[in-house]
């Protein structure tokens, strides 16, 4: 990208923000008492835009699939996070200011001024020596940080649960954690059965360092997730099915080559040469089609591999879908192979069990080692202890028969040992006939943000040119996402014009379409306000409408500026049938 492209994009940003907060997409939060860095609130504008984005992920994701979608509490206890590895893994590099006190993130300051491009996965002395080396300054007051100790922070929001401070709990930051805690329940509705995914919309939160670029990091956000739980001996993606679809792909090894470069490619080919694994690469390729169609501009778009030392404490191998914005990439979602990491941890924590029974195709006889302890000898022998002192044989004869050959076995009980001679314990190989194993599903997780999607969105949708010889802004808004989709204007003041105009707003409405209303200022002024928000049509109400038989009203298409005249009689029709896509504005 040429530094004039870099630019140009800087500004887009730059007015993209002021109109953001002009036009109601999103502000920063309780601006009355001075705001707060890293909370946005989303304006009628981009509520719309938000909700639009997400019931089109769940039409994808959820509906489309297969999937089960559920709504967990955002706060959970200590216990899941302690299990989840959260409490002690999930940090991010804190370098502050000896000067200004102001924290930073060690990595980002180390990314924005050297050559590295992924200092989150350097070790902390690491990143103190790039400091050091570079006389990295402080972004906020210039003040040099050499010297400074980098820390690790914890990124969770923590409260208390009720009265008092014994019961802590967090704010999620992760919708996922929601989904696999409730494994144990949810597996029943799904019959038990393999492969099966869950999808949860809903608000994480995560205390940055140092929110920024808008609402790109902030420090409450809603992510769209889907667990898909999977046996990884058996079960196979729908690859077919995306087979073609193209993809940028930026892997690992290109990356820590010298003049690696992206790769284009398929993403049947990627998996055939081993590029991609097969679950991460069916995703991949559902989500390019899905980003595509939401207006994403794919000429700035790209699959990028987690490097080793990037991956999350979970995740054994994660892609990025990246979007270009003002020259930088960002990450818009994460593509995990979780493993059995969450399950066998909540699993090993919990008093419940988070395994799937796994029929055999033929039942199989097996030897099992047994006991069967002579409980008149334990009794006396061991008291309240007999109970563990069958337990511990139990375990031993599981693990290691040998140790039953001699006259006696020796048991460990809170770090004593214990004799008992073996014709106590009544042990014996048994053959068993076992129909099938528990096992620890594996997790393939789609991980997306929403608001920087919404962002993306609103980027890569920016547009400056020239009508009538006036300068023009406009959001080329694909029609799913708009907020609004008509505009209904009355030509001027106009008692029957507007009887008129609002006639056909109840009737777009009825049609399900989301429609405004607007008979302020001149008309040239209504269409840029519309141009403005994205609003893909406006239809304009004038004097051949209501004195013409044939009543007909203009229509506009808001990239173009078109105008068409269209029967006031199908215009809800028509309109709903271009929102649905089964018509274009050109065939009309
Ligand atoms: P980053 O490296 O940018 O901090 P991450 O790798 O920690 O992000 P994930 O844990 O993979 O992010 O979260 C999944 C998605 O949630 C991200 O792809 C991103 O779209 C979104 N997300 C994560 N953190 C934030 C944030 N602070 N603000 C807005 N969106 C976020």
């Amino acid at each position: 990208m040429s530094d004039d492209d870099t630019a140009e994009t800087a500004a887009t940003s730059e007015n993209l923000v002021e109109l953001a907060k002009r036009r109601g997409y999103f502000f920063q939060s309780s601006g009355a008492y001075g705001g707060v860095g890293g909370f946005y609130t989303f304006g009628p504008q981009g509520a719309a835009l938000k909700g639009n984005v997400e019931d089109a992920w769940r039409d994808r994701f959820a509906v489309a699939e297969g999937n089960m979608e559920i709504d967990a509490p955002t706060i959970m206890p200590e216990p899941v996070f302690e299990a989840s590895g959260h409490l002690d893994g999930f940090d991010d590099m804190l370098v502050e200011c000896p000067e200004c006190g102001e924290s930073h993130r060690a990595d980002h300051v180390v990314e924005d001024e050297t050559e590295y491009e992924d200092a989150e996965g350097l070790p902390i002395p690491e990143v103190e020596e790039v400091i050091a080396k570079y006389e990295l300054v402080c972004p906020s007051c210039g003040a040099g940080l050499a010297g400074q100790a980098v820390e690790t922070f914890n990124l969770m929001f923590e409260t208390n649960i009720g009265p008092g401070d014994s019961d802590p709990g967090y704010l999620r930051p992760e919708t996922a954690q929601g989904i696999f805690v409730e494994f144990p329940r949810l597996k029943e509705y799904a019959r038990n059965q393999l492969p099966f995914g869950v999808t949860q919309i809903g608000r994480a939160y995560r205390n940055e360092i140092s929110p920024r670029r808008s609402i790109i990091r902030t420090r409450e956000f809603t992510q769209a997730e889907l667990e898909y739980f999977i046996d990884p001996e058996t079960d196979e993606p729908d690859l077919e099915s995306v087979a073609d679809v193209e993809v940028t792909l930026y892997p690992a090894s290109e990356q820590n080559e010298e003049g690696g470069e992206e790769i284009e490619t398929t993403i049947g080919a990627a998996v055939e040469d081993g590029t991609l694994d097969p679950w991460i690469a069916y995703y991949l390729g559902v989500a390019r089609e899905w980003y595509a169609a939401l207006g994403v501009d794919m000429d700035r778009f790209r699959y990028r591999q987690h490097l080793a030392g990037e991956r999350s404490h979970y995740a054994s191998d994660c892609w990025d879908a990246e979007a270009e914005l003002d020259g930088n990439w960002i990450e818009l979602a994460g593509f995990s192979d979780r493993g059995a990491y969450d399950l066998s941890k909540h699993d090993e924590y919990s008093d419940d069990r988070f395994t799937i029974f796994r029929q055999y195709d033929e039942p199989k006889t097996v030897e099992r080692a047994v006991v069967d302890p002579d409980m008149s000898y334990l009794g006396p022998e061991f008291g309240g202890a007999a109970g563990d002192v069958v337990d511990e044989l139990e375990d031993l004869a599981a693990r290691d028969r040998s140790a039953f050959e001699g006259d006696s076995v020796e048991i460990d009980l809170e770090g004593e040992t214990h004799e008992i001679p073996v014709e106590k314990t009544g042990f014996a190989v048994e053959e068993q006939t076992e129909a099938g194993e528990h096992i620890v599903p594996h997790v393939i997780e789609p991980s997306f943000g929403v608001d920087r999607l919404v962002y993306t969105v609103l980027h890569h949708a920016y547009r400056e040119d020239e009508v009538d010889g006036e300068e023009r802004t406009y959001l080329e808004l694909e029609p799913e996402v708009a907020p609004t989709f008509v505009g209904v204007f009355p030509l001027q003041s106009d008692d029957a014009l507007e009887t008129e105009a609002n006639e056909i707003v109840d009737d777009l409405r009825a049609a399900g379409l989301s429609v405004t209303y607007d008979d302020s200022g001149n008309i040239g002024r209504r269409y840029r306000r519309q141009d403005e928000v994205g609003t893909p049509f406006c239809v304009t109400v004038d004097f051949e409408t209501i004195e013409n038989e044939a009543t007909t009203v203009t229509v506009r298409e808001r990239d173009t500026t078109e105008q068409k005249r269209l029967p006031v009689e199908d215009l809800a029709e028509t309109l709903a049938a271009i929102r649905a896509g089964d018509l274009s504005f050109d065939e009309l």
